[in-house]
């Protein structure tokens, strides 16, 4: 989970990957990927059983190392899985595609079903810290507990996700049309991050009437995100000797105004789809100074400005700048980043019935993550994980084995569950 707390709107418009090009309805398999078979070193036999116990599969794939960019060892295990996947799909039954899109691994059904659900989850981690591989203990609370590298971020949530996929393919119990992908790179710059490289370059293959991505979120559904502006706020005045301070024009005194009006901002609450979002408006950084005997020539703050998902951007560029209130013909403002938060979606109806098999909790997501990625393309998006999202990046992360299959469970029931009708079932073709 990658907690970004500088991210721009540009990173929605990088370019694709232009090796990368499948029609996505093909029955047989289709591989794009740019690893040459003959070329792939041993390692990439490394066996994963989908349809083992998502504990022992959580243990085997923090086995595989796969830091940021480092990862073809990882996908390559993972698609040659979900091919074994697609290859024993019983006869008469549609067949799963499996893409490889760089390092990023899609697999689809393809049933006719009234929903498509999207299972989505990074399989890169951050730097192994003497984590790797995996160990089996107990935790601080005599839990039984796998600690390593990616346990709770997200390796746990992987194997639900795939366990899930490779369980439910072939089987008549599915209700609702699967969408795996497991992607690259979410751990560091949104330039790589391989879910925004298929959103740009595929982005049919993100199609979908709900997605979960699962990253650890205690077990319940996080939804939607807090949008997030930053601003530069910059005073000018004049240099001079402070022992003859009527000569100059201090710029850091010229700043208090707008640093005061933001102090003093009480930040609201949104509800929206019965989930509270709070507001935040902050000075995060302050500069000015020239020397000890000198009144300084310009000042600059940074504010930031955390807005919950029913504002859109222009509102909420309308509303900081309302509270800055600048007049001041010396004191200009930048506006830096814009990121657009995402909706909770929890009043449609996929959404809503994941909600219910969850235990009927979901909780506003804070920050920024890729479910707004999904938000921006009009679909409900939440955060479904195992695990508590405290131990992401630590040296002992750990995930408590039951969290595990407590959440693989809710899922299976979820996407076993028919949805309720939403005025497509009737018409939903059959299986053909
Ligand atoms: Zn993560």
């Amino acid at each position: 989970m990658a907690t970004l707390d500088r991210v721009n709107a540009k990173d929605f418009d990088r370019a694709g990957d232009p090796d990368a090009d499948t029609d996505g309805t093909a029955a047989d398999a289709v591989g794009t990927g740019t690893t040459d078979a003959a070329a792939r070193p041993p390692h990439a036999r490394d066996h994963l059983d989908l349809r083992a116990d998502p504990v022992e599969l959580t243990a085997a794939l923090i086995d595989i190392p796969s830091v940021s960019r480092d990862e073809a060892r990882i996908a390559d295990a993972v698609e040659a899985a979900l091919r074994d996947v697609a290859a024993t799909i019983p006869e008469g039954m549609p067949a799963v595609t499996v893409e490889r899109i760089g390092d990023n691994v899609v697999a689809r059904t393809h049933r006719g079903l009234p929903q498509r659900a999207i299972l989505a989850g990074h399989l890169d981690t951050v730097p192994i810290a003497d984590n790797v591989p995996s160990t089996r203990g107990v935790d601080a609370e005599g839990r039984d507990t796998i600690f390593g590298c990616g346990a709770v971020d997200m390796k746990s949530g992987d194997a639900c996700y795939l366990h899930a996929f490779a369980t439910l393919a072939g089987s008549p119990a599915l209700k609702r049309d699967l969408t795996l992908i497991m992607y690259a790179c979410e751990e560091i710059a949104g330039e790589f991050n391989g879910l925004g490289h298929l959103a740009d370059s595929h982005p049919h293959l993100l199609e979908g009437d709900v997605a979960l991505l699962g990253e650890p979120s205690g077990n319940v559904i996080e939804a939607g995100c807090q949008g997030s502006i930053r601003v530069k706020v910059t005073a000018h005045g004049t240099r001079a000797h402070s022992a003859r301070a009527w000569l100059g024009d201090n710029a850091a005194h010229r700043l208090t105004g707008v640093l005061s009006r933001v102090a003093a901002y009480s930040a609201g609450t949104a509800r929206i789809d019965g989930l509270t979002y709070r507001e935040g408006m902050q000075v995060v950084h302050i500069q000015s100074g020239v020397a000890t005997n000198t009144v300084p020539d310009e000042a600059w703050a940074y504010v930031n400005y955390r807005f919950a998902p029913h504002r859109d951007t222009d509102e909420a560029i309308a509303h900081l700048m309302g509270v800055l209130a600048i007049d001041d013909p010396l004191v200009d403002v930048e506006i830096e980043d814009v990121s657009p938060g995402a909706a909770p979606g929890l009043d449609r109806a996929a959404a809503a019935e994941l909600v219910a098999i969850a235990g009927g909790v979901a909780k506003p997501k804070y920050g920024w993550t890729d479910v707004s990625r999904f938000a921006a393309l009009g679909i409900p998006a939440v955060n479904f994980g195992p695990g508590d999202p405290a131990y992401c990046h630590k040296r002992d992360e750990q995930i408590p084995v039951d969290m595990i299959t407590e959440l693989s469970d809710d899922l299976l029931r979820y996407l076993t569950t028919a949805p309720a009708d939403d005025g497509r079932n009737a018409t939903a073709p059959a299986a053909s």
